[in-house]
């Protein structure tokens, strides 16, 4: 593949907002002219900005929110913000830059640190995490939500993660068996298709859905409460249920998947002009349903 630079001639600033009420502070996501789609530059900045609420003592409890109609669209895969080929100081995990580096080595290293890394990273925050969503939440999209510990749904709220399109088992964050029964992700993952915030609720995804203009109030509320609890137990809560989680096989699973992630890519990087299979995101969006 190419290592055509992509680096925007106008750098976006702000790419996340960090604001806090009272206990609670509000991570928003700040590219609404592309959908909240998450380059390099909004991977980064949300994780300074989720290290920043942990550190701040004054903070019990985060939440994680999209400005505009949309949470999140996903990956960058067509915005002038493309930023796949630079490198950025590595905090997820050790690996060397991916930058300039040939075959799989390019792909599984950037993932790594990016989507898989950083996920995991984000789920392990010692404070309990929101995700507020409205509108679109796919593929990348997910990985967020799925990332925090509880989510709420506004009634527009649709969910799908249509990469297998793309030739790819599923995004780098494979939870789809834990977020929904294994069954169910089948379906999800084989159709590509929608699920709406009242299916995503009823098949246990979601915690709760609310209506779309009282999205943000709600999910303020019940940060509030969760936040009125003491700081230590509610992290040694979230510890045992993820380390439940995990002995049921959520981390050994997604090392599991990424392996076969990365091989679609490198088949997709064989068989066709890239590793996603030549589609971008105008084809993704063609065929969703
Ligand atoms: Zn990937």
């Amino acid at each position: 593949m190419s290592a055509a630079p992509e680096t925007p001639a106008t750098p976006e600033a702000d790419t996340v907002r960090y604001t806090r009420d009272g206990a609670v502070a509000i991570v928003t996501m700040n590219r609404p002219q592309y959908r909240n789609a998450q380059n390099a530059q909004m991977t980064l900045a949300l994780d300074a900005a989720f290290t920043r609420a942990m550190q701040d003592d004054e903070v019990r409890v985060v939440v994680l929110a999209g400005e505009g109609k949309h949470f999140s669209a996903g990956h960058d895969i067509g915005t002038p913000g493309r930023d796949i080929h630079r490198d950025f100081p590595r905090v997820a995990t050790q690996f060397w830059n991916h930058e300039g580096k040939a075959g799989s080595e390019n792909i599984y290293v950037r993932e790594q640190e990016l989507y898989l890394g950083m996920c995991r990273r984000w789920r392990e925050l010692p404070k309990p995490t929101i995700a507020s969503i409205q509108g679109a939440c796919i593929a990348g999209g997910l990985m967020l939500a799925w990332a925090c510990d509880l989510i709420i749904a506004a009634d527009d709220a649709f969910f799908a993660d249509p990469v297998v399109k793309m030739g790819i088992p599923g995004v780098e964050y494979f939870a789809h068996p834990f977020a929904m029964s294994p069954r169910l992700a089948k379906e999800f993952l084989f159709l590509g298709e929608k699920i709406d915030a009242a299916r995503a609720r009823e098949i246990g995804m979601v915690n709760r859905v609310v209506p779309r203009d009282a999205l943000a109030a709600e999910t303020l509320a019940l940060a509030k409460r969760i936040g009125e609890m003491p700081r230590f137990a509610l992290a040694l809560t979230k510890k045992a249920v993820n380390q439940a989680e995990d002995r049921m096989g959520l981390r050994d699973s997604m090392d599991a998947a990424y392996g076969l992630h990365q091989l679609a890519h490198a088949h997709n990087s064989l068989t066709s002009e890239d590793h996603l299979a030549g589609q971008d995101a105008r084809t993704m969006a063609k065929g969703l349903k």
